[in-house]
């Protein structure tokens, strides 16, 4: 893993804003302009994201990231669906995002990576997966041949349900928030040539990452799970801060070390963990 320069590199301008379900808003950017000369960035994994600099008040801007819903190539265009979810700059932004706003995001990239031997996917996540579930869904739509998914989201509020691009053998079951990981780690393991994705808060990610890796010993190229987002952040970035230096010394000795990205990823789980921060 390599430590990504935390600097906008494309610019956009908002053409549309839409409200898909009640918690979810569509915000469309065109006139995408690269701030080194590039044009568009080129579409990567079904999942991708970029961080995106929301405007605050004030004029300045902050990071949060996103996923790349959709994009129309022909018409430049790139969607992405924000979750209403409460306080934060990029949800409240999300709130009154209009036609001319201008924002900044760095270059896309992803993980979706199901090997070619791939017999059955389990795509599961909260409500900030559901873009990308949504993406993935679409993509394989388009393929010839593709293998049947079951797929678990979890909702707070059963009227952001989406109608998604299933196929005839796909399961989709919409579940309450609390039961996400259950019924996560119920659909793991079954098939040895399954492919798994998921995503969603922090600890809820850990649970299912520790059924995969540790319960199941499931080698990682047939699974990736991410963090979206972290239950109370504020509290945890408080505390982070008052670890000191020290900690994020540590952390970035873990980031350049050459290991695998899973064993990475343990490293920085027990130096956390450590430090009461997991
Ligand atoms: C790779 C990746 C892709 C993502 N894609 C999407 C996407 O397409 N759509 C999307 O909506 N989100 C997506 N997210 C999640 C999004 O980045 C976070 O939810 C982010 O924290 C929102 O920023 P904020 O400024 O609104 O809130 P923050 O300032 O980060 O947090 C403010 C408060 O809100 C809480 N909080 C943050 N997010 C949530 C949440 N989702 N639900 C409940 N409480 C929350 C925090 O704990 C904190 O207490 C993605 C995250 C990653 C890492």
């Amino acid at each position: 893993m390599t430590l990504r320069e935390d600097r906008p590199e494309y610019e956009a301008r908002v053409t549309a804003v839409s409200r898909v379900t009640p918690h979810m808003v569509r915000v469309t950017l065109a006139g995408v302009r690269g701030l080194g000369g590039a044009g568009m960035p080129e579409p990567g994994l079904a999942d991708e994201f970029f961080g995106l600099w929301v405007p605050v008040p004030g004029g300045d801007s902050v990071k949060r990231y996103y996923t790349v819903r959709r994009r129309r190539e022909g018409r430049g265009e790139i969607d992405v669906d924000l979750v209403l979810h409460g306080t934060g700059p990029a949800t409240e932004w999300a709130g009154v995002a209009a036609v001319g706003d201008v924002v900044a995001f760095d270059a896309p990239r992803g993980h979706y990576a199901p090997p070619s031997d791939t017999t059955s996917l389990v795509l599961c996540g909260d409500v900030t997966a559901l873009p990308a579930i949504g993406r993935i869904l679409e993509e394989r739509a388009a393929l010839e041949t593709s293998p049947p998914a079951s797929i678990v989201i979890a909702l707070d509020d059963p009227a952001d349900r989406q109608a998604l691009a299933l196929r005839p053998g796909d399961d989709l079951r919409w579940c309450a928030t609390s039961a996400l990981v259950e019924e996560t780690r119920r659909l793991c393991g079954g098939d040895p040539l399954a492919y798994v994705w998921f995503s969603g808060e922090a600890a809820d990610m850990r649970a299912v990452r520790a059924r995969l890796r540790r319960e199941l010993g499931i080698p990682a190229s047939r699974w990736t799970t991410m963090g979206y987002w972290r239950r109370d952040s504020e509290r945890w970035a408080a505390r982070f801060a008052a670890a000191g230096p020290e900690l994020q010394r540590a952390i970035d000795e873990v980031l350049e070390t050459s290991v695998d990205d899973e064993t990475q990823a343990d490293r920085l789980e027990e130096l956390l963990a450590g430090r009461g921060l997991l």
